[in-house]
């Protein structure tokens, strides 16, 4: 009898998982079923602003092929929420019924956290009922809502100065609208900036066309006829806006998980080998994930390396047998860790890149070396903390090449050049400052792709983004690297 395999969420992470597992379902190897609770087939989150704005079409952000996953096998039951497991029994309930399971995977991903305001309803374990008018971005259908108050010209007050708020308000900016950005702190990411930094940010978002303001205390939402009318606060009286945009981070969803007795901290907790107990049964994948105690990263490149991993896992260890001991597999390596710490912004013309923390004063502590270059006038600024010449913290504003440097560097944990203004030579404005890419060099950060994998895309007869996306996956996430791709494709010889 084949395996039973249960998968409950359909977003890009489960959508990576599928795809890695359908040879065994093709075999009848597998019996697949995947439980999605939106009426969609995963699609990119990432491209949802663009949707807003109308820059980017609905049916342009899937990232699976149901008929074909249909054809293969897959049991696909969009428009179905698990609503409870049952790991004595081994099913998953539906309100369509119960579904048995050998293994069950949570990729159950991450809800937008509603801020604790009066007028809001808060519940950390289900979705919100929002009021009309106050508005988050996760969904395809939230993306929706946001491009109906553009398109009245409805003034979009932005809450939340995370990346996600600011490249909302950025993309709205870039199509003409006026966006207004309200945050708590001195400056918007004031986690990776320092204060001349935050300044210049502040400084380019305004120029974009976003208004920023900053040391917001709200207090609450007020509403008129039943609809959001403004953002009450301590701080800047009311704020009068058609729509309130909430951007104050996401939670991972546990609810399931936590309801079967699973243990749950910042979000399923699983270990190295994305185990949730002792069982060998149960798995928990992408940004609903805490891997080994770490928070999960939101982000689409780990949760890629999970899917691929689990995928393969799943495919060479056939489920234990209900007699046997659980699985011993201390000494296995699980999915390694990518991305999470680097933040890259992406917005009309503003390059932000950061990692750690940059607050540190030139003369703090004399183990600490600071180097800070600012040219406010163009718009470009770099700080590197760095302890023994390795950066614990960086921040680049108008410099991408600098910052992917530094960000490849970081990641790595290298050192910096002994004479670190070395590095703004990759931003000179003469090509052969810039270092040719290896092979091994990563081109994609969300799939992981190196150019020497798109290069191998390209000469196996791609010749188009998408193709050399569905070839080994580079473009596919947030698309910052397309252009890099479509070089390539123009000059393949290259690598
Ligand atoms: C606006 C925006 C911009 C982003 N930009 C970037 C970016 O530039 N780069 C980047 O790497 N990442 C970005 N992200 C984050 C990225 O989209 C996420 O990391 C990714 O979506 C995580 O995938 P996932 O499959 O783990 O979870 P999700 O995408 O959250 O999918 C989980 C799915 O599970 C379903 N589900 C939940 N509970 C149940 C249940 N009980 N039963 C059935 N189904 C259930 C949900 O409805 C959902 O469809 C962005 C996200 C947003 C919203």
């Amino acid at each position: 009898m084949s395996e039973r395999l249960v998968v409950i969420g359909f977003g890009p992470v489960a959508s990576s998982l599928v795809e890695g597992l359908l040879p065994a379902v093709r075999s009848k190897e597998l019996d697949l079923t995947v439980l999605g609770a939106e009426e969609r087939a995963a699609y990119n989150r990432v491209l949802l602003a663009e949707v807003a704005i109308g820059a980017a079409k609905p049916e342009h952000l899937g990232m699976a092929d149901e008929p074909r996953l249909r054809a293969a096998g897959v049991d696909l039951r969009l428009g179905t929420a698990a609503t409870g497991v049952d790991r004595a029994r081994r099913v998953v309930h539906t309100a369509d019924g119960p579904v048995p399971y050998d293994r069950l995977v949570f990729a159950t991903g991450a809800r937008p956290v509603i801020p604790s305001l009066a007028g809001l309803n808060f519940d950390p374990h289900a979705d919100t009922e929002l009021p009309s008018g106050v508005l988050v971005l996760r969904t395809l259908d939230d993306a929706l809502q946001l491009q109906s108050v553009l398109r009245e010209d409805g003034r979009v007050l932005v809450l939340g100065g995370g990346i996600l708020g600011l490249e909302a308000a950025l993309a709205m900016a870039s199509a003409g609208y006026r966006p207004v950005l309200v945050h708590h702190g001195p400056a918007p990411l004031g986690r990776v900036v320092d204060a001349d930094g935050g300044t210049l940010l502040i400084r380019q978002l305004e120029a974009a066309g976003v208004q920023v303001f900053s040391g917001v205390r709200a207090t609450g939402v007020q509403k008129q006829n039943g609809r959001f009318h403004a953002l009450a606060t301590e701080t800047h009286g009311l704020l009068h806006a058609d729509a309130l945009l909430v951007s104050t981070g996401v939670r991972p969803r546990t609810e399931l998980a936590e309801g079967c007795g699973l243990a749950v901290g910042s979000g399923i907790a699983v270990n190295e080998q994305l185990m949730a107990d002792s069982s060998g049964r149960l798995f928990a994948v992408g940004d609903c994930a805490e891997v080994a105690g770490r928070r999960p990263a939101g982000l689409l490149a780990p949760g890629w390396a999970q899917a691929g991993w689990l995928a393969d896992y799943l495919l060479s260890h056939p489920a234990p047998h209900p007699s046997a001991p659980a699985p011993d597999l201390g000494c296995m390596q699980g999915p390694q860790a990518q991305g999470g710490e680097i933040l890259m912004l992406k917005g009309q013309g503003l390059e932000l890149t950061a990692a750690g923390t940059v607050q540190a004063g030139f003369f703090d502590d004399p183990a600490q070396q600071v180097t800070v270059y600012a040219d406010p006038a163009s718009g470009r600024y770099l700080k590197i903390v760095a302890r023994h010449g390795v950066p614990t913290g960086f921040l680049t504003l108008g410099l991408p090449r600098t910052g992917a440097e530094l960000a490849l560097g970081f990641e790595r944990g290298s050192a910096l050049p002994v004479d670190p203004s070395l590095l703004l030579r990759l931003d000179a404005p003469f090509e052969d400052a810039q270092a040719p890419a290896g092979a091994d060099d990563q081109l994609c950060r969300c799939s992981g792709a190196t150019y020497g994998q798109v290069a191998q895309a390209v000469q196996a007869g791609c010749s188009t983004v998408q193709e050399v996306g569905a070839n080994c996956r580079a473009g596919t996430g947030c698309g910052g690297c397309k252009e890099r791709i479509e070089e390539m494709l123009r000059l393949p010889a290259q690598i």
